[in-house]
């Protein structure tokens, strides 16, 4: 059972007089719980294809389904809520709204999914807690350091429990420290909760930690070896 699926996904940028395809009949398959790493060349297309995943661009050629349900058949409103409630996302920034707490970023997306204040709080406080911030609810992002802004962005995608979450180089912006102790929460967590994770990073020896190293060259993905990565 596959929790997003891309089948014959191409993808087209028209500028100008400009229509390169950046891929063209890609397919991926992500199974629960599966981890996944996305490797590839500056401008391979790894950003484009980790945003046509997640519904944030739409495609120019083929499908993706998202907890086997197709993005492009859905409205606006409906892709959003499958969206929120199905897949989680950790950027190279974390996207914090600056004037929230640290609870109430992460409540935002409880609440989106309709729940009321009460659960949202309580959900948000349980995920800040297994990520390490019970201490920081209170914080605005500009009073946490750059390890706890990633951390309560780890904490906000994963409180709506998705079938998947989407990093694109989530560790990019910390010190080299810190970038391994948030990429081996980001592990942890997910295979606590069997939350599956595909993961763009330019960093192999993260990518070796996942189940699946992809390398996008050509507009397909190509499995790498453990050995050969
Ligand atoms: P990567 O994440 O692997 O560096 P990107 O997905 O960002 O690659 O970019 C893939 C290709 O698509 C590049 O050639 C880039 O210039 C082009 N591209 C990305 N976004 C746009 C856009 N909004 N408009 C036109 N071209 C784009
Ligand atoms: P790091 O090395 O993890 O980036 P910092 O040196 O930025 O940590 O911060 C150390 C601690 O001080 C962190 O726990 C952070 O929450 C706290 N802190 C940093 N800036 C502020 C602030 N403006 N107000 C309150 N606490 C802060």
């Amino acid at each position: 059972e596959s929790v997003i699926r891309a089948e014959g996904l191409g993808k087209t940028y028209a500028e100008g007089k400009m229509h390169t395809p950046v891929f063209d009949g890609l397919d991926l398959n992500v199974a629960a719980g599966e981890t996944v790493a996305i490797v590839g060349a500056s401008g391979a297309g790894k950003s484009t294809l980790l945003h046509l995943l997640g519904g944030l661009d739409i495609p120019t050629a083929g499908e993706v389904y998202v907890a086997g349900q197709r993005m492009s058949a859905l409205s606006d409103a409906a892709r959003g809520n499958l969206r929120n409630s199905s897949l989680g996302f950790v950027y190279q920034f974390h996207h914090l709204l600056p004037e929230f707490t640290a609870l109430e970023n992460v409540m935002i997306p409880v609440m989106l999914g309709g729940r009321d204040v009460a659960a949202a709080s309580a959900q948000a406080t349980a995920l800040l807690v297994s990520v390490g911030l019970g201490h920081r609810l209170g914080h605005k992002p500009g009073e946490l350091s750059g390890g706890e802004r990633q951390r309560t962005a780890v904490a906000r995608a994963l409180v709506n429990k998705p079938g998947c979450v989407l990093g694109d180089e989530p560790t990019g912006n910390l010190d080299d420290k810190t970038a391994a102790n948030v990429f081996e929460l980001m592990l942890e967590l997910n295979r606590a909760h069997r939350t599956s994770l595909v993961l763009v990073t330019h960093d192999r020896s993260l990518a070796r930690k996942l189940d699946r190293v992809l390398e996008l060259r050509e507009g397909r993905l190509h499995e790498l070896a453990g050995s050969r990565v």
